[in-house]
Formats: C-alpha cells, sequence, structure tokens
C-alpha cells in the first residue's frame, strides 16, 4: 500500500479471482467456464472488417444487442442493461441500490463479490446464515427491508429456491430492489426474467461467461423494470459510457442469435454433471443437489484443502474456499465427459492413497 491511497480503501480486501494459469498446462475446472467453444456464428463474426472496425468506439446503448437479448427474452429493450461482466452489472446495482438506508442482505454462503462491493462503496450489509445443509431460509428475508441479492442458483453451493419463494420475497419487500443474480440458471433452473412485469423492484442478472462460453467477451444481460435499468444506467454513464467492446457486442449478437447451439451445449453439460455426481458418490463424496455447472463436494476422509492440492500435482485445477463451514468443499467445474473421467480416476488413486 502506497502513502497516497485513500484511507477509505485501507481495509478493503479485494476479491480473489480463481486461478487463471496462462500456460494452460491444467484440466481448468476451477472457475466454472464452458468446455465448449462459443458458437460458430462467433466465429464468423470475428472478421477482418469487424477487426477494421476496432478503431470506433463501440455503440453506447448497444442497441442491437439490446433488441435481440429483448426478443429472445420476451421483454423490451428498455428492459435491457449491458454490461462488461456480471460483476460489473453487480458494482452498478450495489452503487445504485446499496446505501446506509439501505443496506444490502445476502447469505453468508455465496459469491464473495457481493461483500466486496458493500466495502468498496461504503454500503453496510447484513449475511443471513444458509441452514446447515446449505438451502437458504427464504423467510428471513420476508420483509427485511434491506437490499437483498441472491445468487440463484447460489454459488458455491449449487442450490436453488423456487420462483415462488422469490415472489414471496417480492412482495414483502415492495420498498427495496431485490437482485437476483442468475449466472448459473440455464443449466436446469427455471428464470425469474419474465416477472419484471409484474414486480418494480426486481433486477435479474445474466452472465454470458458460462452458458455462453463468452467468459473471456466480458458480457452479461441485466433486466428490470425500465426505471431500475435506466437507475443502473446512470450510473453506467458516469463511470463508462463504452463500458461494452465491439468484440463483446459483436460476440454478443452472433450468440444470442444462436440459441439452438447453447440449448445444446448446456444439455451437453447437465448430462455431465450428473454422471460426474454418480460417480463422485460412487467415491463416498457428499454434495450438495447442484443445478448449476459445477459440483460442491466433501469426501468424509479426506480436507478440501488436500484433494485441492493432491488434484493439483495432477494437474487438475479446482476451486477450494478456505472459509468457515465449507473448507471441507471443491466446486469442481463441469469439463467434457473426458475431463471428467481424468478427474473420476485421479480422485481414485488420491482416496486410494
Ligand atoms: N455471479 C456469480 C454467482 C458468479 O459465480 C460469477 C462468476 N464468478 C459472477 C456473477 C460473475 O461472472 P462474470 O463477471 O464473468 O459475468
Amino acid at each position: 500500500m502506497s502513502r497516497f491511497l485513500s484511507p477509505r480503501f485501507e481495509r478493503l480486501e479485494a476479491y480473489v479471482p480463481g486461478e487463471q494459469p496462462q500456460e494452460m498446462q491444467y484440466i481448468k475446472l476451477n472457475t466454472n467456464e464452458s468446455p465448449y467453444p462459443p458458437s460458430p456464428r462467433v466465429f464468423e463474426t470475428m472478421s477482418r472488417d469487424e477487426i477494421e472496425r476496432l478503431r470506433l468506439y463501440p455503440d453506447p446503448a448497444g442497441k442491437r444487442l439490446r433488441e435481440n437479448v429483448a426478443k429472445l427474452y420476451e421483454v423490451s429493450p428498455k428492459n435491457v442493461f449491458l454490461a462488461n461482466g456480471s460483476d460489473e452489472a453487480l458494482a452498478f446495482a450495489f452503487l445504485a441500490f446499496c446505501d446506509e438506508e439501505h443496506p444490502a442482505a445476502f447469505p453468508d454462503i455465496t459469491y464473495g463479490f457481493y461483500p466486496v462491493y458493500c466495502c468498496l462503496f461504503g454500503a453496510p450489509y447484513i449475511a443471513i446464515p444458509l441452514r446447515d445443509d446449505f438451502s437458504i431460509n427464504c423467510e428471513e428475508y420476508y420483509g427485511i427491508n434491506k437490499t437483498i441479492v441472491i445468487a440463484n442458483p447460489n454459488a458455491p453451493t449449487g442450490r436453488m429456491i423456487s420462483r415462488d419463494d422469490i415472489e414471496r420475497i417480492l412482495q414483502t419487500n415492495p420498498n427495496n430492489v431485490v437482485i437476483i443474480d442468475e449466472a448459473y440458471i440455464d443449466f436446469g433452473g427455471t428464470s425469474v426474467v419474465s416477472l419484471i412485469d409484474h414486480y418494480d423492484n426486481l433486477l435479474v442478472v445474466h452472465t454470458c461467461s458460462k452458458s455462453r462460453s463468452l467468459a473471456g467477451a466480458r458480457l452479461s444481460f441485466t433486466f428490470g423494470c425500465e426505471a431500475l435499468i435506466a437507475d443502473i444506467d446512470r450510473i453506467r454513464y458516469s463511470f463508462n459510457s463504452y463500458n461494452v467492446t465491439r468484440m463483446a457486442l459483436a460476440a454478443g449478437e452472433a450468440a444470442v442469435d444462436d440459441e439452438a447451439y447453447y440449448i445444446d451445449m448446456r444439455a451437453k453439460i447437465v448430462k455431465t454433471r450428473d454422471r460426474t455426481a454418480a460417480a463422485l458418490q460412487d467415491l463416498g463424496f457428499v454434495m450438495t443437489d447442484s443445478k448449476a455447472n459445477f459440483l460442491f463436494a466433501k469426501h468424509p476422509a479426506v480436507s478440501g484443502s488436500e484433494l485441492y492440492g493432491k488434484l493439483k500435482a495432477k494437474g487438475i485445477l479446482v476451486r477450494h474456499f478456505d472459509k468457515p463451514r465449507i473448507s471441507d468443499y471443491l466446486r469442481i467445474t463441469i469439463g467434457t465427459d473426458t475431463q471428467m473421467d481424468t478427474l473420476v480416476e485421479a480422485l481414485k488413486t488420491i482416496l486410494a492413497g
């Protein structure tokens, strides 16, 4: 820390992203990327012409992509907000809707960026404990009069709450924004995007990083009533009006144009997930009922950190959180069938040793 840093950031603990080894010698199952490439249409769109146009700024309103997204999700373009990954969309939402009078509330075990945003923006928050089985006790969110943030499916547990539960939370907190982070919704969950017409306090955040194989492009779609979207747009235009690059807009348009391809890829990932879950169960692993593109698993005989280290030594990278209640668990991204077979074999060897 230099002597110049503003004292308000002295105690800021930055989010630590998963490892991104650049030499790629690992089977990478640690940051929930898709093992499959983007749609062939995305390849086509990365043309010479598109590169030539990089000398020009992108459309700050992302009009064409917003229209295409709106069509796919059956909403109006005014209900769609584009950002540089859902991290950025969430940052704008925390900035817009959390303050002393509207503290944030989210589960104690959830996406690690939420408390970081609160610290960065000086917003107070409460962390509501998950039950022992890592389920969210929805009743604890009824009428709490806070800005509620729920990842659904939750990360890193993969567990979901129902659409009815979300509606009840929305109804009992009519004067507060409820942010539903649906980063992993496409792997078997039911989205609540259609509820934005019924609740003016609902913001739903999607990402192209997982189910659209575009983590490197940094692109997210957020849905809400017109006024909420205008609020976060106000923040965006006060921060970086060109937040979504030309390449990301082009990739996004091509991806949204090929939903059929992604439906296939997601189905493959879900099939691999269920197969892998069964194989891990056979090895004695205990896991949550994950509806995401990862499993959250622990073994009664070996600690999470030991498993993490031994897998890494064998060239397989998974995510381990050295945090209370979950330090014995591994979060394992679903890769290809072959990658998961390698993982299962490696675990077999480790457990036999
Ligand atoms: N929300 C959740 C629950 C996540 O796990 C992630 C991925 N780390 C994100 C948001 C952010 O994803 P991205 O910025 O790549 O859209």
